[in-house]
């Protein structure tokens, strides 16, 4: 036998009784006559106290022992431990195995590089803060089993070894050996796969599933990450959202004790870029976006033809001075060359670059009716979307920045009726989510007239300004789909050759259908309060897609290459 308790489980209930105990030394200290052992399970920290030196003569930190003790009253409390109030006092350990030093110290406070972290990940496990994430992500699954089971979902597993599907990002590719030169794509997600299990007849399908896309990287991306994926046939989209929040309301409820109201706010995609300048907006704080046409028309200004649109913050001017400017318009001019501009009220005075081209009316009419004494108008010129865009990021960057909301607070909402398409900067259209997405029925005429009108059954949800999930009604009908292929301007050809078995499928009695896809780890990042995604994956790849630990990708075996048919033409 290892242990009678785990360490943090240890308590004053115990007091007077003997405990068996295992883990990993976090810390010795010696003081003189006797020695305090921090040991660490993964429950927590309990206090050793070993009054025979001889006991741990040679032991080190990260050495995994076990030992046998009383359960002792502590005189002076550490409050920081669940069990701060007891110790053991050790009569007998034993080592089970011997620990190097270890290449950093196993804290949540390290300053390790975080490269060095991944290549010992084994060691940056056994960070309680990491264990935390992971438990918090292993309870979010638990709870969509149990809540997706009570309401007739079927857990069904579909393959890693398909066709492209059509997530719009590059593919993994796997060469057959059996085929040469043929290759499988990993899948981006399991659309295609759900969708025909609907034709299938299962009706209600769910999957914890790997998803895998060869994309650039962000703090928020992975090339391999999870999603939460279902599908549904017979449900309205109201019913299928409405399904959704029951699901969400239990997780949050379950992991973060807060009591989510519902039904959650719906905000229309043109809305949710109007207000806030973003698809997922941040809507624990307000710095809304606003029309400037009006205000400042009537004037001789350099943009006085374009959109002028932007918005307040309170309490800023006196931080924002020409340099703070300069700071924002690095981000600003990532979106728009014009950048942003300020106007701002200090010491009763407009302050502004761009008061030489204002009328005294103009003038007036700012500091009288729009700014109060150190407010700041941040502003732009340019075409609506981008212009709307890139206000929208330099009004995250500062809700972050200046501390806007709570940042132990939770925001949830839907973002509905995305456009069906996006238009390109040569005129074709692509699909805002993918080809199969059902658009409104009362846009249906727009298809022939005018694509970009088109809205469709497309809904995220947004959490904390991250999408956490996103999914859509599906199109059932022939002549519809047919039609969006072809405004996305895919040849019979390229239709058949892409998903020409899955089109084949509609022909055969298609429910009507739809579904969403939860990413588990921005659900995990956002309940544990961490905007690092490899925060909450236990072997993560750094930002160039490499695992640090055993270095893949890396080169194979020439016999390997010739099994396959393959050569490699160029090396990095
Ligand atoms: N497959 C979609 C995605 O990965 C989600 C969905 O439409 O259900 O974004």
């Amino acid at each position: 036998m290892y242990r009678t308790f785990y360490n943090s489980k240890v308590s004053r209930k115990e007091i007077d009784q003997e405990v068996e105990l295992v883990g990993w030394i976090k810390t010795i200290r010696d003081f003189g006559a006797f020695s305090f052992i921090d040991l660490r399970d993964r429950s927590g920290i309990v206090q050793l106290v070993i009054k025979n030196k001889e006991l741990i003569k040679g032991l080190g930190n990260e050495d995994v022992i076990t030992v046998k003790g009383i359960v002792n009253l502590r005189e002076q409390p550490n409050l920081k431990l669940i069990n701060g109030d007891i110790e053991v006092i050790v009569s007998e350990l034993r080592l089970l195995s011997k620990a190097s030093l270890t290449p950093f110290i196993i804290d949540d406070n390290t300053d390790a590089l975080e490269d060095t972290r991944l290549k010992y990940r084994y060691l940056d496990l056994r960070r309680p803060l990491l264990q935390n994430n992971l438990k918090i992500r292993a309870k979010i699954t638990q709870i969509v089993h149990t809540y997706l089971d009570r309401h007739d979902f079927i857990e069904i597993e579909t393959p890693l070894l398909c066709l492209s599907t059509p997530e719009g990002a590059r593919d993994y590719l796997v060469p057959s050996r059996v085929n040469k030169g043929s290759f499988y794509a990993l899948p981006q997600s399991p659309q295609i796969f759900k969708q025909l299990l609907m034709i299938g007849g299962l009706e209600r399908y769910y999957q914890v599933a790997k998803c895998l896309r060869d994309e650039d990287l962000r703090s928020d991306r992975q090339p391999e990450f999870t999603q939460i994926d279902i599908e549904t046939s017979f449900l309205s989209q109201d019913e299928l959202l409405e399904m959704m929040e029951g699901l969400l309301k239990e997780i949050f409820k379950e992991i973060a004790h807060y009591d989510l109201i519902l039904p959650l706010r719906r905000l229309p995609y043109l809305e949710a870029i109007d207000i806030y300048g973003s698809d997922k907006p941040d809507t624990r704080f307000d710095l809304k976006l606003f029309d400037l046409d009006d205000l400042l028309r009537g004037h001789t200004c350099p943009f006085f033809n374009e959109h002028l649109r932007g918005f307040i913050v309170n309490n800023y001017a006196h931080k924002c001075t020409r340099k703070e400017l300069d700071r924002l318009n690095l981000e600003a001019k990532k979106f728009l060359s014009s950048g942003l501009y300020m106007i701002k009220k200090e010491n009763g005075e407009i302050v502004s670059s761009l008061k030489k081209f204002f009328s005294e009316e103009i003038v007036n009419r700012l500091n009288q009716n729009l700014l109060n004494e150190g407010d700041v108008l941040l502003l732009g010129y340019g075409p609506y979307m981008k212009l709307s865009m890139m206000l929208g990021a330099i009004r995250k960057m500062l809700g972050d920045e200046l501390y806007l909301y709570d940042k132990n607070s939770f925001d949830l909402l839907w973002v509905v009726d995305f456009p069906l398409f996006e238009k390109r900067d040569d005129g074709s259209y692509t699909s805002s989510h993918h080809p199969f997405t059902r658009p409104k029925e009362e846009c249906l005429a727009y298809l022939d007239k005018d694509p970009s009108k088109v809205l469709s059954n497309a809904y995220d949800i947004v959490i904390n300004g991250y999408e956490a999930g996103g999914g859509s009604l599906r199109i059932y009908d022939k002549n519809i789909q047919n039609k969006v292929f072809e405004i996305l301007g895919l040849s019979n050809e390229d239709i058949k050759r892409k998903f020409g078995f899955f089109i084949d499928a509609f022909n055969y009695g298609t429910p009507p259908h739809g579904g969403i896809a939860f990413g588990l780890e921005r659900l995990t990042m956002i309940l544990a309060h961490t905007d690092n995604i490899r925060d909450v994956i236990a072997f993560p790849k750094n930002l160039k897609a490499v695992d640090m630990m055993s270095n893949a990708p890396k080169s194979v075996d020439e016999n390997q290459l010739k099994d396959l048919g393959i050569a490699v033409t160029k090396n990095d």
